[in-house]
């Protein structure tokens, strides 16, 4: 006869038993199936019902259910992708799986060709726009980045490209003119008609988040974890942003004079409406973002002359730019699952600046921002190690 006691001791090994199996799926990737179990002991949480295939707080798999490699008809006879992809699913799970590699990355993307490129297999895409990531030292973000952002943007049926703008040398790190650098090197290279200027740690947390353009230029990173979901002030446009070629040439594209960390985001939204442009926004719940922590970067320190910069945006806009972008391309690599572009920016002084009369070579970057570190350092066609 079973006892009262054994009954319980069934019942704990059983429990035990259905905990072992659930730590050893969650392992393995299928946490959704683990928090639907877990969810049963939960009280009903009243969200709103995702669509298809995403499980309500937590997002959906953003790998799940993407397009299947091509059926053999001839790439022009493939009928337009619908206005609406079908894949899309609305909010994602971001997750950063330990020990994730490149090549990981990669084979979980087998429709990405070299050079980071992506077309629908199976419908003719509506869009074009390449990603333009400025980048130095931050390789740990850039592969959690690429293994978020292929999948985000195949489940938007894009012709897409992804751009490293990787600067070289160890000089004071310039967000603003790599973009600008990125800017022409693709266009360079293909029609784009949407650019889209994302920060390698942020990283999309719903499909709806369309990147395509709008009318106007696009603030995408509205609401990101770090400001609680919310836009921090009104004329915020850092983080993520998308222009079409046109709208970038007609504010003369982003400031090339903002070494260090700060303003060239608060100008770049000035010189918008300086062009006689207004910001389009997604909606709070869509333009979602988690950043990747971290600190701030060696190289990149803030830029004390932020403010005094900003109040002359007005004066500066039509002579600092597009109009007045000057680099030396070192490399354009072709890797598997971006286009790697190595530049040198220079410094304030230029390209190849040239030592001050009897000044020694490493001490002439006299900025107000530059650290002892920073002006021992020489940009000049300096490659750093490859990554
Ligand atoms: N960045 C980089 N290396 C650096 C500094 C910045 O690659 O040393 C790039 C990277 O894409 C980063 C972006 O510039 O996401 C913006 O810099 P940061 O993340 O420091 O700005 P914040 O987090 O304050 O917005
Ligand atoms: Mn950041």
């Amino acid at each position: 006869m079973v006892t009262l006691q054994s009954k319980w001791r069934y019942l704990v090994m059983l429990l035990a038993v259905q905990l072992v199996v659930m730590a050893l799926l969650s392992r393995e990737g299928n946490q959704r199936r683990v928090s639907y179990f877990f969810r049963i002991f939960r009280k009903t949480e009243h969200t709103a019902s995702p669509p298809h295939g995403h499980n309500g707080t937590s997002g959906g798999d953003v790998y799940a259910n993407l397009s299947a490699p091509a059926r053999s008809a001839a790439r022009e006879d493939l009928p337009y992708c619908p206005r609406k992809s079908p894949l899309i699913g609305g909010p994602i799970r971001v997750t950063f799986p330990s020990g994730l590699t490149l090549s990981g990355v990669e084979r979980k993307n087998p429709l990405v060709t070299r050079g980071g490129r992506y077309r629908p297999p199976d419908c003719e895409a509506k869009h074009r726009t390449a990603i333009i990531i400025p980048h130095r030292n931050r390789e740990h973000h850039l592969k959690f980045f690429l293994y978020h952002v292929h999948p985000f943007l195949q489940r938007q049926q894009l012709d897409y490209g992804i751009y490293i703008i990787h600067q070289a040398g160890n000089y004071t790190f310039n967000r603003a003119k790599l973009m600008n650098v990125g800017f022409r090197e693709a266009m360079r290279e293909e029609d784009w008609d949407c650019l889209f200027f994302h920060d390698v740690d942020l990283i999309p947390e719903d499909d709806r988040n369309s990147y395509t353009c709008e009318t106007v230029p696009k603030h995408a990173a509205i609401a990101m974890d770090k400001f609680g979901y919310k836009l921090p002030y009104k004329m915020y446009f850092g983080g993520v942003s998308a222009l079409t070629p046109l709208q970038y040439l007609r504010m003369n594209g982003f400031p090339n004079n903002y070494w260090g960390w700060g303003g060239e985001d608060d100008d770049i939204g000035i010189r918008v409406s300086l062009g006689g442009m207004s910001i389009s926004r997604p909606s709070v719940n869509i333009g979602r973002y988690k950043m990747i922590k971290h600190k701030l970067d060696t190289g990149n320190e803030r830029n004390p002359e932020r403010f005094n910069m900003l109040a002359k945006t007005r004066q500066t806009w039509k002579l600092d730019g597009m109009n007045s972008l000057d680099y030396e391309l070192i490399s354009r690599e072709y890797r598997q699952l971006y286009t790697n572009i190595t530049v040198n920016i220079g410094t304030e002084e230029g390209l190849h600046p040239t030592p001050k009369s009897a000044a020694p070579a490493d001490a002439r970057i006299p900025t107000s921002s530059s650290t002892k570190k920073e002006k021992q350092a020489n940009a000049a066609g300096k490659k750093t190690p490859d990554h």
